[in-house]
């Protein structure tokens, strides 16, 4: 089975991701199972999405019950799950306003589209322009490839859209340079994924804000990776003290349903008024349905509470195998957002990890980040750490 599925997907589907030669059929908990029975132990989670592991008996059951009610009627009326997952993202964070969509690219675009009509409604026509960061990602739709500072992936894609700066992360001169008048919001990750797990120094992010508060420009925060418990707080902000005007989430908030989500302060959502912008699907009954008992599982069951207190045994772990190992430069990351930066390129030690039943995952060529479902225990963080230490 597995041979004609591979061999069939490389004639029909697009040929934009590289894949491991496996075809995964079943998961429960932090395991995953392929089509010739073997196990593995999850430290990707679907790329930070699956927090609660795979198969949550609670979000299965609230996805099946709201299947078998209502699937979706549009936002042309009100659905119970939907208000009731904004209540509790509101009752939750620093937001009084949520806005729906279906991934993290339209969670972004909808901020950078909220932060531009917010000064198109105060009359300041000419502030529009975004600063976003070096090594960023916010996504593949035109606008959020626009804001993201990495050219591979913007290649081909050319011209990007108008009014797009960068600056390096974690430089407050370099954001102090650029910020001026005709700045409409600084977009940043308060940790960078994609762009290798890098965190700001303690205060950068207090700068940040200062800057923006002295310029008038709004601070959006891309927390569709860091959000959701990942950095061992629900929000990653809450590790630094500071509050952004416009927040996007994804990933995780769904743990496996495509759910995206825009929060704002309420004068910055004001500016977003009837028929302004809009999504078919956003918010959708079964999707926010399965949403809203993944947020009451994270409550009621202390999962972020967890996630910090295993980060710290895992990062412990890591840095023990830096100490034995030189090919290691690096240990960083927050939470279960863990980065280990390598001499060599870490692709060869990522099949060979698959191969002994573990799945990590390479960014940026070199650096092996593991995000694993905030479930996972201290027995099968050791069995990864005992498996990277005989491959090293
Ligand atoms: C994954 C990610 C995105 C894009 O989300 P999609 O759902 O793939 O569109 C944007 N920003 C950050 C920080 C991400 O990690």
């Amino acid at each position: 089975m597995k041979k004609e599925i591979i061999d069939q997907a490389e004639h029909v589907i697009a040929k934009t991701y590289t894949r491991f030669p496996v075809v995964i059929t079943k998961g429960k908990g932090c395991t995953l199972w392929d089509t010739e029975g073997r196990s593995y132990t999850d430290f990707v989670a679907g790329i930070a999405v699956c927090n609660l592991g795979h198969a949550h008996p609670r979000v299965s059951k609230a996805l099946a019950t709201q299947a078998e009610t209502l699937l979706h009627v549009s936002n042309l009326y009100y659905t119970v799950p939907q208000v009731e997952l904004a209540a509790w993202l509101v009752k939750n964070s620093f937001a009084d306003r949520v806005f729906f969509c279906n991934s993290g690219a339209e969670a972004n675009e909808a901020a950078i589209k909220l932060a531009r009509k917010y000064f198109k409604e105060k009359g300041e026509n000419r502030r529009f322009r975004i600063i976003s960061m070096e090594r960023s990602f916010h996504g593949r739709t035109m606008a959020t490839l626009s804001a993201t500072g990495q050219d591979k992936i913007k290649k081909g894609f050319e011209p990007v859209l108008e009014g797009f700066d960068f600056v390096s992360f974690n430089d407050i001169d370099a954001l102090q340079n650029k910020i001026d008048a005709k700045t409409c919001a600084v977009l940043i990750e308060p940790i960078q994924g994609e762009g290798g797990v890098r965190c700001p120094d303690p205060e950068y992010l207090k700068r940040v804000r200062q800057l923006c508060d002295e310029t008038g420009a709004l601070l959006i925060f891309d927390e569709i990776q860091t959000g959701i418990g990942r950095t061992g707080r629900l929000f990653a902000y809450e590790h630094f003290g500071v509050e952004p005007d416009i927040m996007t989430l994804a990933k995780a908030l769904g743990n496996g349903l495509p759910i995206g989500a825009m929060l704002a302060v309420e004068d910055v959502a004001e500016a977003f008024g009837a028929g302004s912008h809009a999504s078919t699907f956003g918010g959708t009954p079964v999707v926010t349905a399965a949403s809203l008992e993944v947020v009451k599982v994270l409550d009621e069951e202390k999962i972020v509470d967890h996630c910090g207190k295993i980060g710290a045994y895992f990062k412990e772990r890591l840095l023990w195998l830096k100490s034995r190992h030189e090919s290691i430069v690096d240990v960083r990351g927050l939470g279960l957002l863990l980065g280990m930066k390598l001499k060599m390129e870490g692709a060869p030690i990522v099949n060979v990890c698959l191969e002994k039943g573990f799945m990590i995952n390479c960014i940026q060529e070199n650096i092996l980040r593991f995000i694993p479902p905030l479930t996972i225990g201290k027995k099968e963080i050791d069995s990864l750490v005992d498996c990277l230490d005989e491959i090293l």
